[in-house]
Formats: structure tokens, sequence, C-alpha cells
């Protein structure tokens, strides 16, 4: 199989590891970086031993496919760009600012038959893929997300910049559609909102309380989800998950993992007794960029749907949208 010839556009704190890893790559070769600003450029790619390419024009004619890193609001003009001259894209969330937006890239990498993907990098966390096995109808998420201020990210809503990471993973878990939307939110430091809160409801009940927030003291990464028979709680940041559930007694527990089982306790639950099960899963040490970039070269060479499509992308940016209008409508 021939290498994939990929670029990085937008060198800045998050494009210089996404240079990093795809010289990582099996498969990738790394042709080069183009950042608007040079002397960035010219620096990562010296770090990087790759070719800084002096307009972007030059380096999209060398490569097959584009990784996006560029700040939110140039995503579009570049990603159109790109899927015109007949590359994949690989954008770093959210997918653009508007869905307009979103939906023309869309539609535009269908004409030109090239894969989007996505950069939510939480779906490709071990710990999300730890917890998918024991995933059966989820009732209720409550998601934190609270970040100490950093003037990056700051050009858009807390919705857009951080809440999308949980919007997302929340939507490629619940299999129906939003119902109703509630969300209350406040712009402290920055001229956007910097705290969010929504209560997304789904069609089939469930329900998810999100909370997003860029000027906390403590970092978090949170999620905790409840089934009917079962409380999952994972931590993104530490890469770790623990599991307690209702089994019925004598049922084969650990059977979703090599971690560690302890039973709790008994309990009667309708007529039978059942026993309540505690668990901490083992969690792969995987690298969530490193895989995202491995999956997208996977798309790319079998033809298959990107785990977070352009569609996905668009999805979160549409409830997204909707929370920031909510929030409008809450303030006025
Ligand atoms: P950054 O400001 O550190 O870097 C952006 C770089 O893009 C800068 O070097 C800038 O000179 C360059 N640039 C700006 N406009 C350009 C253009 N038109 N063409 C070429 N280069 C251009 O920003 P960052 O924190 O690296 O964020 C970049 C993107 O990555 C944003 O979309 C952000 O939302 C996303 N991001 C995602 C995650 C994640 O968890 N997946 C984390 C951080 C950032």
């Amino acid at each position: 199989m021939s290498h994939l010839r990929v670029g990085v556009a937008g060198v800045g704190h998050l494009g210089r590891v996404h240079t990093k890893l795809w010289k990582e790559v099996d498969g990738a070769q790394l042709i080069g970086v183009f950042d608007e600003n040079r002397a960035v450029a010219s620096a990562v790619a010296n770090e990087h031993k790759t070719e800084d390419f002096p307009t972007f024009e030059a380096l999209l004619d060398k490569v097959d496919a584009l990784s996006i890193v560029t700040p939110t609001q140039s995503h579009f003009a570049i990603a159109q760009a790109a899927i015109a001259r007949g590359k994949h894209v690989l954008i770093e969330k959210p997918i653009t600012t508007t869905t307009e937006q979103a939906k023309a890239l869309v539609e535009q990498a269908s004409e030109q038959n090239v894969k989007i993907q996505v950069g939510h990098i939480e779906r490709f966390n071990p710990a999300l893929l730890a917890v998918e096995p024991y995933l059966k109808d989820p009732r209720f998420f409550e998601s934190h997300r609270m970040a100490q201020f950093k003037p990056r990210g700051t050009d858009v809503a807390v919705v857009l910049d951080l809440m999308i990471h949980d919007i997302d993973v929340i939507l490629s878990l619940v299999k129906s559609p939003v119902k109703s939307i509630d969300a209350s939110g406040v712009a402290i430091v920055s001229t956007e909102l910097d705290i969010a809160n929504a209560r997304i409801k789904f069609e089939n009940g469930a329900v998810a309380n999100v909370t997003a927030s860029r000027i906390s003291q403590n970092p978090m990464r949170k999620l905790r989800i409840f089934e009917n028979d079962a409380y999952l709680s994972l931590d993104f940041g530490a890469k770790s998950v623990e599991v307690f559930r209702l089994v019925d007694e004598g049922a084969a527990v650990g059977a979703h993992h090599a971690g560690l089982t302890m039973k709790l306790g008994e309990i009667e639950k309708g007529d039978v007794p059942r026993a309540i099960i505690y668990e901490k899963p083992d969690v792969q040490d995987i690298n969530p960029l490193k895989y995202e970039l491995e999956l997208f070269r996977d798309a790319i060479a079998n033809d298959t749907r990107p785990i977070v499509s352009g569609e996905d992308g668009l999805r979160a940016l549409e409830v997204a949208e909707q929370i920031l209008l909510a929030i409008e409508s809450n303030i006025s």
C-alpha cells in the first residue's frame, strides 16, 4: 500500500502535536506544514524535520490529506479549498462556526468523494472505549468539563469550544433525536460565554445535563452515565472508569474486561435477589490523538465512514447552536 501523504495547516498549540504524531503513524508520510505565521511554521518544521511550505496551495499540491488545526473561524475556508482540490480533511473541532458552513462542507465532500473526519478527540479516549461494552440503554448523563482560563479558544463560546466534546459523545451514545433543550450561561472574562449548562431531553426519554466552563480553578473532564441497573463513572482526564451495576445472583461478572471486580452487597429488586457489583475495568494505554489519526488513515484506505464523520460534526454543531439559542432566549 502506498503511503498516505499528509500535511498540517495551522501549527500552533494543537497543530504541532498533529505534526509530531503524523510522523509516528504507520502508512502515513508527513509532507510538511503551513501556518500563516511563517516563524511558527518554520520552528515546528525544524523541530519535526519536515518542510515548511510558503503557501497553503503549495502544501495542498503535495498531499492526499490534511489536518486543519487553525482557529475555528478559518476551518470553513481552508476545508472548502482543500476539498475542492480532492483532498481528505481531518478538521479540528468544532467543524465550523455555523451549521450552514458545515452542511456545505459535508455536501462538497460527498460530491468530491473525499472523507471528512472531525477532531472530537474524546471519542478516541480509551476511557470511553472501556465503558462502551457496558452501555445498554443510557437514561441520564451528567457531564462536567471544567478548564482553567486560557485566551486560546475564546474566539468562540465555551459551548463550541469545550461543551461540544460532551455533546458529540452523548449524541453518539443516545440513538434518539433531541426533543428539547433548556440552557443558561454567562460571559465572565471574555466577550463570549465562559460557562454554560444545558439540559438536553431526547425523544426516547433520556436526559443529559451538560456543564462546561473555561474559568475553573481545577480542571475536570468527567461523564457519569446512569442506566436502569448501572451507574458508570468515566474520567476522560485520568483515563479511568468505574462501574456499579446490579446483576442476577450467580451471573457471570467481569465478562467485559480484565480489571478489578468486587461484590459490594445484595439487594432485592423485583422478586429476584440481585448482587451489587463494583468493577474497575482496565483501560488501554493509547494516545487518543494518535489513534484518531490512525483511524482517519484507515477510513481513507478502506473507503469507510470515519468514526467521527462530517455529519457527526454537523449534528454536534446543530445541538450546540440550539443550546446557544436557548441561552440567548433565557438571557433576553
Ligand atoms: P492556536 O491559536 O494555538 O494555533 C492556531 C494556529 O493557526 C496559529 O499558529 C495561527 O498562526 C494559525 N493560523 C491562523 N489562521 C490560519 C490560516 N488561515 N491558515 C494557516 N494558519 C493559520 O490554536 P489551537 O489551540 O491549536 O487550536 C486550533 C484548533 O484546534 C481550533 O479549532 C481548536 O478548537 C482546536 N482544538 C481542539 C482540541 C481538542 O481537544 N480536539 C484542543 C485544542 C484545540
